[in-house]
C-alpha cells in the first residue's frame, strides 16, 4: 500500500535522519537517499534505501522529498539551489522540510515551490533522539489538508504524536515556541544543580524534592537522568544545534517585535559553552560548562 505513494527522497541522514529514514525504510516505503557523509547513506543502503548519485537524481525520481538537515543554511542550498530539489523535481513534487529553520525559510521555500506547481509543507520534530529511534517523535506539521492526508502516512511511520498546527508556516512557528522552553529550561536546571552542587547537597535527594514540586520540567525528569546526570554528553542533541535554535528564535522574535531578556542571556550561557569546547556534546552537558567555569564538581548520580 505504502509503495503507491512513489519514491520518497529522504535527504540528511544524522541523529535524526538515520532513524527517521530507518523507519520509513522499515515500513515497506521505497526510499532514495542522500548526504554529504558516505557512511550516513551506507547506513540506510544497509537498511534498504537506494543511494541517490545525487540531489537533481533523487529529486526527479521522487514524489516527495523530506530534508531532515542542520540548519536555514543547508535547506536553502539543498532546495533552493540551482543543483536543488526544486529546480529538478517534477510538477506536482510535495517537499517536507522536517528541520528546525527560520520561519523565514519556509515561507521562501513555499512561495518558491508554489510558483512551479509544486508544494512545501514543514514538520519540526519535537521529543528527543530516542524518540525517533523508536518511532515516537511528535510532529507539528504546517500543511494545507490536501498536502497533510498526503503526508500523514510518512508521519505515522516515523512517529506517534502528529499535530496539525494549521497553514504552511505554523510548524515550524510552533516548534520555536515549544524550544524557546525546552532549551531555556536546560540553562535553568544547569544553574540550580551548580548551586546544589556548591552547598554540598545529595543529588539524588535534592532531584527528589524538585520532582515533587513544581519546579521540574521535562528536561530534568525525561533526559538529564539519562544523559549528562549519568555522565553520558554523547548527543542527542548537540550544544550546537541548541545554540542555532535559540538564536532563531531571538531572530524571529525580533522580527515581530517580542521582547525575550531570558532567553537571550541563555543563549550566550550556550555561546560559552561553545567557547569552551562543548559544542558536539548534548545539549545537557550545559550544566558541565557552568560548573567548569564555577570551578564546581560536575553533578553525577550514582551508577544504577
Ligand atoms: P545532525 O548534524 O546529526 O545531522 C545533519 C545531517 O545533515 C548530517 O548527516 C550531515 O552530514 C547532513 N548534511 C549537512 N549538510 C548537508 C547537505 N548540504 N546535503 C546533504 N546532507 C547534508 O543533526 P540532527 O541532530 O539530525 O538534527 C537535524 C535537524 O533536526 C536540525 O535542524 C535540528 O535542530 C533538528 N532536531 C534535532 C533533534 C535532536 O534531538 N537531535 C530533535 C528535534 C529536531
Amino acid at each position: 500500500m505504502e509503495k503507491a505513494i512513489g519514491t520518497i527522497g529522504f535527504i540528511g541522514l544524522g541523529r535524526m535522519g538515520r532513524p527517521m529514514a530507518s523507519n520509513l525504510c522499515r515500513k515497506g516505503f521505497d526510499l532514495a537517499v542522500h548526504d554529504v557523509n558516505p557512511e550516513a547513506v551506507e547506513f540506510l543502503t544497509a537498511a534498504g534505501a537506494k543511494a541517490a548519485t545525487g540531489i537533481p537524481d533523487l529529486a526527479r525520481a521522487s514524489s516527495v522529498v523530506i530534508t531532515m538537515l542542520p540548519s536555514s543554511v543547508e535547506v536553502e542550498a539543498v532546495v533552493l539551489g540551482p543543483d536543488g530539489v526544486l529546480a529538478h523535481g517534477r510538477e506536482g513534487l510535495l517537499v517536507m522540510d522536517m528541520s528546525t529553520v527560520e520561519p523565514r525559510t519556509t515561507d521562501a521555500l513555499h512561495m518558491a515551490a508554489s510558483g512551479r506547481g509544486m508544494s512545501v509543507v514543514d514538520a519540526p520534530v519535537g521529543r528527543l533522539a530516542t524518540h525517533a529511534d523508536s518511532g515516537e517523535s511528535l510532529f507539528m506539521v504546517g500543511a494545507s489538508e490536501a498536502d497533510f492526508a498526503r503526508v500523514l502516512p510518512l508521519l505515522q511511520a516515523m512517529g506517534s504524536t502528529i499535530h496539525h498546527c494549521g497553514g504552511v508556516g505554523t510548524g515550524i512557528r510552533t516548534k520555536l515556541v515549544n524550544n524557546c522552553l525546552a532549551i531555556v529550561s536546560c540553562q535553568l536546571n544547569a544553574e540550580a544543580l551548580a548551586l546544589s552542587q556548591r552547598f554540598g547537597l545529595d543529588l539524588g535527594k535534592t532531584l527528589n524534592v524538585l520532582y515533587g514540586t513544581t519546579a521540574t520540567n521535562g528536561q530534568l525528569r525525561m533526559n538529564w537522568p539519562n544523559k549528562v546526570l549519568s555522565g553520558d554528553t554523547t548527543p542527542g542533541f548537540t550544544i550546537d544545534l541548541a545554540h542555532k535554535d535559540l538564536s532563531v528564535i531571538i531572530d524571529a522574535a525580533n522580527a515581530v517585535k517580542v521582547p525575550l531578556p531570558v532567553t537571550s542571556a541563555a543563549r550566550e550561557a550556550f555561546s560559552m559553552a561553545r567557547a569552551r569546547n562543548y559544542s558536539a556534546c548534548d545539549f545537557s552537558a550545559i550544566v558541565d560548562a557552568l560548573c567548569e567555569i564555577a570551578g564546581i564538581e560536575r553533578p553525577r548520580l550514582p551508577s544504577g
